[in-house]
């Protein structure tokens, strides 16, 4: 550093004289111009100062004496120049601890500084060195670095904090430029701060700034400045008092807050007690596209969505006065886009100890999603309402405290309730009073597990003043971290469902029973395979559980082979009718035993086809049918013979009496004839149904001519009949193959009856006609007729019309059996014609070319 300045303007060169008397003076001279560079300097002063005249002269007092500078002396210096009046000064020199008194006079162009060593007034000394020992403590008590400095920023004092920061003596520092210090030099820009901070402080402002100094090397240093100047009684100012608070560790502890807030992935702003935003993080800077300072003070409303910004400076600047956390939701300006998003800003003031606020701190949350979300739950719940009120339920929503936030129309006017009573009094006013403590522990329970709410009970319906049986369900909805935010919940009428399923459950216990009873065997089967089976009907077949689950049990395999065609048949009538006539048939059991069977059956699946078997042990029956069976045929054996007798021997009396002439007796006799003939008959008829049931019918084959037979037997008949006419119309010949005598039976008996059962009648018609396939007779008569019902049933064995006048018209009801019975094993059918009151007609139709089997 140099402040060597030549000066043109010398104080007038001292002679020879005048030098020698300054050079013996026992003191140390300086002669300084009005800027205080040196002029001249005397052998002592070059000694105090340990330099020659050549590094004094043209330098700066302050710098080439600084072991002599102090803040007294500058005073003095300035006083001096001020006043142009000798003045002088007593202070103990920081460096060299001498006690120093200085007598300073005014030159023409400057000062003459005169320092005298010895002169050493010990009452003043004391009082002087205390006041200055004074000075220094405070000084160095300051945890602030402290410099004073002149008004164009010369060192005059400096404590020690600083220099030991820079690691440097104060003879070092004092009387150099206070910006030239290492500290401050290093970097230009903090430099210049410094340097504009003096020159602002020297013109009486009060200068605080923030800076990053450099004492040494090896360590930086952050610091609060703060320039103050001081006036001397006339005003002007004397010298600047710099402190320099180290605020290092703050700014350390700021830094890092601004990485952390930075990395916040929320806004972060921090604003002075006023409200001013003074601190934005670099996500809110960025999200704005605003430099700091734009953003800084009330630059952020910019970014406020025009329709917010009224609302929200108007809150801000009433939480800021009052102090109250603010809290606002806005608009705020994403810059790079120039789209607008919705934040939550919220600002907590904080306070020190006696709580003045000594800033806010704030952030911005981006709400956009949630203000979406709810602007959609806002549209749903519209969709919900209206979806609500369109179904047949009871549709509710529930805060997660229980209390109903939403109930539809139907749940109003089905309730009838009082929808605002506190807690569980709503509920008791429609529950019924046997539900009610079971449906108040459920939702209770529910509330608190959050678990779906699932509940039947008997609701009051107040428009009837009945109970219904209601279904409620509850669903819980949650918010993102899983919390029940609300329930939705729907009550329906299940009432008709109940009843059905009551009566489900019932016909289930009907059907168990069935299937658990001894009476009934049922099966399950699938194609001809059995699948299921209830304990009757393994039973009846001798088979086992293991059996059924091992697939040993098949429909065809478990019919006797005679009926197995017959089982075919009933498949297929299942498979085309969804339900098969019940039929007779014989199973064959596991040990090898027939049984007599009754079946029926009904699908009730169709892929695959699925069908439920009913089979009823037959057995009972058809042992009684035996044991009738055999009565019959052994009944009408034993009668045969002896009915043979007679009529052998009536026929003989007969004989014998017209022979003698007794004809009383002989026509007596042909009246038993005809008695023994109709019972004969009778027998007969009985025999030959023992036959055909004990399957022993025979047959004899051979062209039979149908015409010439018809009229044989309308012959014979008609001489035993001479009531009716018997008309036999034949438009061609036919022969069929048979069995002449079977097949004459079958005239026989359909023209017995056609006489028999037309008392009143006066023909009998027989028509043989042939067609194409087939050779048709038919039997025609003008009596009773037989009712519709009845037409079936007149083929079966025994079977006799139930009508008074035909009961009175004798028979056993097998003409019609055996006569279906030949017709069928000739390979033809009979069918009947009939109007009751009107008369018959019974048609036997044989395929023309092949007859027989
Ligand atoms: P039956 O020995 O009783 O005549 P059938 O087997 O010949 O027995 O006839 C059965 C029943 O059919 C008779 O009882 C009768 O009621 C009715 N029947 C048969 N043929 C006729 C007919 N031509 N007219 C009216 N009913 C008839």
């Amino acid at each position: 550093m140099s402040h060597t300045k030549q000066t043109g303007r010398l104080t007038p060169a001292p002679s020879e004289m005048h030098l020698h008397i300054l050079e013996g003076l026992p003191g140390a001279l300086f002669v300084v111009d009005n800027d205080a560079t040196i002029v001249y300097s005397n052998a002592k002063a070059q000694a105090i100062t340990g330099t020659s005249p050549e590094a004094l002269h043209g330098n700066s007092f302050w710098n080439g004496a600084s072991q002599l500078v102090s803040t007294a002396l500058y005073q003095a210096v300035q006083k001096t120049k001020q006043t142009q009046e000798p003045t002088e000064v007593e202070y103990v020199s920081a460096t060299t601890n001498n006690w120093l008194h200085v007598s300073l006079s005014p030159t023409d162009a400057g000062l003459a500084i005169f320092f005298q060593d010895h002169l050493d007034p010990p009452h003043l000394h004391d009082a002087l060195s205390l006041n200055e020992q004074m000075y220094r403590g405070l000084l160095e008590s300051f945890a602030d670095g402290v410099t004073i400095l002149t008004p164009n920023g010369l060192v005059l004092d400096i404590n020690q904090r600083p220099l030991s920061d820079a690691r440097l003596r104060r003879e070092e520092v004092v009387g150099k430029l206070f910006t030239d210090l290492p500290a401050w030099s290093y970097d230009s820009t903090v430099q210049q701060q410094l340097h504009s901070a003096i020159a602002r402080a020297s013109r009486g402002e009060t200068v605080r700034f923030e800076a990053r100094i450099r004492p040494r090397t090896d360590l930086y240093l952050d610091i609060l400045m703060t320039i103050t100047s001081h006036r001397a009684a006339a005003g002007q100012i004397e010298y600047l008092i710099c402190a320099g608070r180290d605020i290092t560790e703050r700014k350390h502890a700021e830094d890092e807050l601004r990485a952390l807030v930075d990395a916040l992935p929320q806004f972060v702003w921090i604003a002075e007690p006023d409200g001013a935003i003074t601190y934005n993080n670099h996500r809110l800077i960025d999200y704005l596209a605003m430099t700091p300072q734009q953003v800084e003070g009330t630059g952020w409303l910019s970014g406020v969505h025009s329709d917010d910004r009224q609302r929200v400076w108007e809150t801000w600047q009433l939480c800021a006065r009052a102090g109250i956390p603010y809290e606002a939701e806005h608009r705020l300006q994403d810059g790079r886009s120039n789209t607008y998003r919705w934040f939550l800003v919220r600002g907590v003031p904080q306070k020190d100890a006696q709580g003045t606020i000594l800033r806010w701190v704030g952030t911005c949350t981006d709400i956009e999603e949630q203000k979406r979300a709810e602007e959609r739950i806002k549209a749903s719940e519209q969709d919900f309402r209206l979806l609500a009120e369109a179904v047949p339920q009871l549709v509710w929503t529930m805060w997660p405290d229980g209390r109903l936030e939403y109930t539809n129309q139907l749940y109003q006017e089905v309730t009838q309730a009082n929808l605002h009573l506190e807690g569980d009094e709503i509920w008791r006013q429609f529950v019924h009073p046997e539900d009610i403590e079971r449906t108040l522990t459920l939702r209770h329970e529910v509330l608190k597990n959050g678990k779906i709410y699932e509940n039947e009970y008997r609701l009051l319906d107040g428009r009837t003043g009945t109970y219904h049986w209601f279904l409620a369900r509850a669903l819980p909805v949650r918010d993102e971290a899983g919390q029940v935010i609300k329930w939705f919940g729907t009550t329906t009428d299940i009432d008709e469902q109940k009843r059905l399923e009551e009566a489900l459950r019932q016909s289930q216990q009907q059907t168990n029973a069935l299937m658990n009873s001894d009476i009934i065997g049922m099966n399950v089967v699938e194609g001809e395979q059995i699948v299921d089976a209830n304990d009757t009907f393994l039973h009846m077949t001798g088979y086992t559980r293991e059996d059924l689950r091992a697939g040993r049990l098949n429909v065809l395999s478990l019919t006797a082979p005679e009926d197995r065609t017959q089982a075919r048949q009933a498949f297929e009538e299942l498979a085309k009718e969804q339900a098969l006539t019940p039929y007779e048939k014989e199973y064959l059991c596991k040990d090898g035993s027939r049984l007599p069977v009754l079946v029926g059956g009904a699908v009730f699946q169709h892929h695959p086809l699925r069908a439920v078997g009913f089979v009823l042990d037959n057995s009972a029956r058809k042992e009684l049918e035996q044991r009738k069976d055999d009565f019959i045929s052994m009944a009408s054996h034993e009668l045969r013979n002896p009915l043979t007798a007679l009529k052998l021997q009536t026929t003989l009396l007969r004989r014998q009496f017209t022979r003698q002439g007794i004809l009383d007796q002989a026509s007596a006799l042909v009246n038993m004839e005809s008695q023994i003939h109709k019972i004969t008959r009778l027998v007969e008829e009985l025999l030959d149904v023992s036959k055909i049931q004990a399957g022993r019918l025979e047959y004899a084959w051979e062209p039979v001519d149908l015409d010439a037979l018809l009229r044989e037997i309308a012959e014979t008949v008609q001489q035993t009949s001479p009531g009716h006419r018997i008309l036999v119309q034949s438009v061609a010949r036919a022969t069929v193959t048979g069995d002449r005598d079977w097949l004459g039976q079958v005239f026989t008996n359909l023209l017995s009856n056609a006489i028999k059962y037309s008392p009143g009648a006066e023909t009998v018609e027989v028509d043989l006609c042939v067609y194409a396939e087939t050779v048709t007779i038919q039997v025609r008569d003008h009596g009773l007729g037989i009712a519709r019902e009845q037409r079936d049933k007149i083929f079966e064995r025994f079977y006799r019309v139930a009508d008074p006048r035909q009961k009175a018209i004798s028979g056993l009801g097998l003409g019609l059996y055996i006569v279906a019975e030949i017709v069928t094993h000739h390979g033809g059918t009979i069918t009947v014609e009939s109007a009751v009151g009107k008369g018959s007609t019974f048609t036997v139709a044989f395929p023309k070319e092949k007859s027989g089997s």
